[in-house]
């Protein structure tokens, strides 16, 4: 069902501030965009949606008090449709199913929310058509240098990379800050070798570089040093990896995994590895993972900002993503989109550009995928 709904705008402004080696990961990934698409819709005829002139907002069906729930993103800003084959949406959302699944079933054993965001984010990392881990968008000069966050809601442990160039799966790096360290971001040099002496899979830089990724970056990287790349219709292709989780344990988590932006400066870093901008979640409100312009969504801190509104404003997951994605970043140009969850398991997908690349399943509903959001079937 369709309905239309102004967007509250409120006057509050609340500043907040394993082992895997790189050949069987080729192999899964291959295994992973060669099997057979699911044609399941995201849509189901219980799942709400908020259309405004300049956004939308999707509450997928998740089920009655679902034991655990998790949603992931495979980046906002998606190919316009006109450029999208049908092969090749075959394989977003096959990759996204796989990984959805892949937390589900770490959730459905009894496992926490890191454990089942680092499980999907891997392979969404792995897989060489979003712009995280291997196939990562490639800066000016291009080398891959991938930025990672998760945290916890339960206590507000938070772990962090960014700008390293040799961690194999940056989500896992970033959970081992959180999980063995008494720090939050580490970076560049130091983020590699802190994952190294944890023992965890490190590449080649060569690893990471995909020829479609190439192609793109020379074709702008000609333009202006830094400059961020666009592609032929003038869209800026975002693709970061992220999830969000609510745990049988009753506790909320979120993960976001990314390249950056095609062409970015050397030493740029985005909104997420940083923990309020990208990433956020506290059981006392919500849990986000962003993606979009990431220069915008750190300086409006939209994960924490999101959360805070729940927190201290009253509002609902949705009025708070709405007010935040559409209302604030959509008229400045910020471009993106966040999925974010409330202590009930309830999954908001905002958006206020094309689209999402998105899954979704619950102890209750099986997984579902996403791509537009105007997909009401
Ligand atoms: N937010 C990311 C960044 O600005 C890009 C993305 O979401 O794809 O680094």
């Amino acid at each position: 069902m369709i309905c239309f709904k102004p967007v509250k705008l409120l006057a509050l402004a609340i500043i907040g501030t394993a082992s895997l080696s790189a050949c069987a990961s080729i192999e899964q990934m291959q295994a992973q965009t060669n099997s057979t698409p699911t044609s399941t819709p995201l849509i189901q005829a219980n799942d709400s949606h908020i259309y405004s002139s300049s956004g939308a907002t999707q509450i997928p069906d998740i089920g009655t008090a679902p034991k655990w729930v998790i949603a992931v993103h495979g980046g906002a800003g998606v190919k316009s449709r006109s450029k999208m084959t049908p092969e090749l949406e075959a394989k977003y959302r096959a990759g996204l199913k796989v990984a959805t699944e892949a937390g589900g079933k770490v959730l459905a054993q009894g496992g926490t929310g890191p454990e089942a965001i680092e499980a999907a984010l891997n392979i969404l990392e792995d897989n060489p058509i979003f712009n995280a881990g291997r196939g990562a968008a490639l800066d000016e000069h291009g080398n891959a240098r991938h930025d990672a966050s998760i945290m916890r809601g339960r206590d507000r442990g938070a772990g962090a990379v960014a700008g390293s160039s040799r961690i194999k799966n940056p989500i896992s790096a970033a959970r081992a800050v959180m999980e063995n360290t008494q720090n939050v971001l580490l970076n560049g040099a130091g983020a590699d070798w802190f994952a190294r002496e944890q023992g965890l899979a490190m590449a080649d830089p060569l690893y990471f570089q995909t020829d479609a990724r190439r192609k793109s970056l020379l074709k702008k990287r000609a333009k202006s040093r830094g400059e961020i790349a666009f592609n032929e219709a003038g869209e800026t292709a975002f693709g970061t990896v992220g999830a969000v989780v609510l745990d049988s344990a009753g506790n909320i988590s979120a993960g976001t995994s990314t390249g950056g932006r095609a062409n970015k400066r050397f030493g740029r870093l985005g909104d997420s590895p940083i923990i309020g901008a990208g990433t956020y979640a506290s059981n006392q409100s919500c849990a986000v993972s962003a993606t979009g312009h990431g220069e915008y969504f750190m300086r409006w801190t939209v994960a924490r900002d999101i959360c805070a509104r729940m927190e201290f404003g009253g509002e609902t997951l949705e009025q708070a993503a709405n007010a935040v994605l559409v209302d604030t970043l959509k008229p400045l140009g910020g471009s993106g989109a966040v999925i974010s969850i409330d202590p009930q398991g309830k999954v908001v997908f905002s958006m206020n550009n094309k689209g999402m690349y998105r899954g979704v399943m619950s102890s209750q509903t099986k997984a579902r995928t996403g791509i537009y959001f105007e997909e009401v079937k």
